[in-house]
């Protein structure tokens, strides 16, 4: 069997070593248009706010250590064209501009994304940079020495990290992004109220609600919104991820974004292309449909699957509730499935949320802090549809707790009774999971 892969970050490193554990004996051709593999971008933000020595552990493999498993590894070689009739692939050695063509037998494309440009008048300002990659992290890790201020454009996850990061490092740091509040699709507004709380403690200036129109200047940019100026040294660009599809367009099917469609065994609609990762659309179990859920999480389950997957369907793809996590000065936020108001969204016109603050453990104990939490499920079922909790201890196991939850298709019910561990170092009788459970159960009860 000759499998090519295009693209060697996560979907693409996790694939490779599966297919070769289980397959010893495929011949396995890798091409990565870059000069690195494995590059962990969640990183990125504890690099800039000089959170971790040492850059390098943010890499967990090589490409010698892909060779040494037995991979063909070209590295700086792009894919320029997919024959999906005639199974080959055209791809440019970028190191000596020349172009040669290779076939296989199956393809994995493990293509990943890249940010989206939004069409904004001054964009291509040599001051406006990415966040995506290693080259993107020394560049800006370079650039910020010699800045004051930073505008960051888009408050998801990216720039909300990216924010925070740099206010650490003593940057004057402004957060702009059209929503009127920072990562409105993760948190209700209770919890963003404190999330934007901590930035504008911390100095951060947020222009919420505030749609940028135009970016200007050369030594000092002026970005321009609906509703004020902002002066600024640098601006980076966090509004978004698309897939790199362009290689199949008219070619496989894909969402509207141009992300791959893949069954549960990550074939493509041709049985014989496999897709992982950021190329590709994910199963998303709250809503049972197909969505662009770019994260790393999803990009090595599903290279796993594909290794276990590419000779025949053997393991099926078990879906994700899109469960994240991360930590703004101190503060845990962690969610996973839908907010009340994505499910509203979504239709879902029985859709409620609960909400509840408590201790995680008891007032008896010397220290002890509140969790704030917010629970989404469907009246009629009763099953759980997403959830989310704060705090200053470290909450973030328990969206994972909710996720296998959803994941299981279980109830308030479940929730509010489930077996948890009880010590007064960690919780009370109910662990506060519980109590949300039983929240959810009460204010049904009231209805
Ligand atoms: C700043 C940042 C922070 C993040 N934090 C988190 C986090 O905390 N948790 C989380 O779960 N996710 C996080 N993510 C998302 C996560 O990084 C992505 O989901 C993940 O990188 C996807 O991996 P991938 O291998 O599918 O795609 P990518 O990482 O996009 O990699 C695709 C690879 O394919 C190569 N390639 C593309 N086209 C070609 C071609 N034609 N020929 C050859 N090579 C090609 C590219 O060079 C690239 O190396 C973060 C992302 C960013 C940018």
């Amino acid at each position: 069997m000759k499998v090519v892969v295009i693209g060697c970050t996560h979907a693409g490193t996790f694939a490779i070593k599966q297919i070769l554990a289980e397959h010893p004996d495929a011949s396995v051709t890798v091409y990565e248009k870059n000069d690195n593999i494995s590059f962990l971008s969640c990183g990125i933000a504890l690099y800039l706010g000089k959170q971790i020595d040492d850059p390098q552990g943010l890499f967990y493999s090589s490409p010698k250590e892909l060779k040494d498993l037995g991979a063909e590894v070209k590295m700086l070689h792009k894919v320029t064209d997919v024959d999906l009739d005639n199974k080959t692939v055209t791809v440019n050695n970028l190191d000596k501009e020349e172009t040669i063509t290779d076939s296989y037998d199956k393809l994995v494309v493990t293509t990943g994304s890249w940010p989206i440009i939004p069409p904004i008048k001054g964009i291509d300002n040599n001051k406006v940079y990415l966040c995506k990659n290693w080259n993107h992290a020394k560049e800006l890790f370079d650039v910020a020495a010699d800045a004051k201020r930073i505008t960051v454009i888009g408050a998801g996850y990216i720039g909300a990290e990216l924010a925070e990061a740099y206010s650490r490092t003593n940057h004057d740091v402004t957060l702009i992004d059209g929503a009127d509040r920072v990562m409105p699709k993760y948190f209700n507004k209770e919890m963003t109220d404190i999330i934007e709380k901590d930035y504008t403690d911390h100095g951060v200036t947020l222009g919420l609600g505030e749609l940028v129109q135009e970016i200007s200047g050369d030594d000092v940019l002026t970005v321009k919104t609906n509703k004020h100026e902002y002066e600024t040294d640098l601006v980076i660009l966090c509004v978004g991820f698309r897939p790199n599809t362009e290689l199949f367009k008219g070619k496989l099917d894909m969402l509207k974004n141009g992300a791959l469609i893949t069954n549960d065994y990550m074939q493509t609609s041709d049985p014989d292309v496999f897709g992982a990762g950021d190329s590709v659309a994910v199963h998303y179990n709250p809503t049972h449909i197909n969505a662009y859920i770019p994260l790393a999480t999803n990009a090595v389950r599903q290279g796993i699957l594909v290794g276990k997957n590419i000779e025949k369907p053997t393991v099926k793809y078990m879906g994700t509730q899109s469960t994240s996590g991360l930590m703004l000065y101190e503060r845990t936020a962690a969610s996973t499935g839908l907010t009340i108001e994505a499910a509203k969204q979504q239709g879902m016109k029985n859709a409620r949320e609960v909400r509840l603050t408590d201790n995680y453990r008891p007032e008896f104990m010397r220290t002890t802090t509140p969790v704030v939490m917010s629970l989404t499920y469907d009246a009629d079922t009763r099953k759980i549809l997403g959830g989310a909790l704060m705090s200053l201890y470290d909450v973030s196991q328990s969206a994972n707790t909710l996720s296998v939850m959803i994941q299981n298709g279980n109830t308030i019910d479940d929730l509010a009774m489930v077996d948890m561990l009880f010590q007064p170092q960690f919780d009370r009788p109910f662990n506060y999971l519980n109590e949300l459970g039983q929240a959810a159960q009460a204010q049904e009860a009231n209805k």
